[in-house]
């Protein structure tokens, strides 16, 4: 039974179909979408569909899904010829800048980024 959190959830919403977004890559298990509000020319969201919050509550048993996850990335990277490079984030928690409490990587290129705080922006 779906609890309250993968109810209420945005990105499990939009894993249901329940909510709208860009979708650019699905599997049965990663979903990867466009950012609402990208901060780059790329700004994609990598997604597991189990509703995990953060990578802090990650287990043993998600390692299937972590290694598959990083795939979907290097496909993404060559789907979207990243070969200039490109840069992943999780954000975790709220000092680390976490809104949506659904663990997720953003992919961020298209323009050079330094590695100061305001980079991305
Ligand atoms: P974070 O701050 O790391 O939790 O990242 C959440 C990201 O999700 C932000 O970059 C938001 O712009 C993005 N976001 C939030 N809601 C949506 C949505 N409905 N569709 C696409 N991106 C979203
Ligand atoms: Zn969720």
């Amino acid at each position: 039974m779906m609890d309250a959190n993968e109810r209420d959830c945005i990105f499990c919403r939009i894993s249901r179909k329940e909510a709208p977004a860009e979708h650019v890559y699905e599997d049965e298990t990663v979903f990867v979408i466009k950012d609402r509000f990208p901060k780059a020319p790329v700004h994609l969201l990598v997604i597991p569909r189990k509703h995990i919050a953060r990578i802090d509550v990650l287990s043993s048993g998600d390692d299937g899904l972590i290694v598959h996850l990083f795939e979907v990335i290097r496909i993404i990277a060559a789907t979207y010829r990243l070969e200039a490079g490109y840069r992943i984030i999780i954000n975790s928690g709220a000092e680390g800048g976490q809104t949506v409490s659904h663990l997720h990587v953003h992919m961020i290129a298209g323009k050079c980024l330094g590695f100061r705080e305001d980079a991305v922006r």
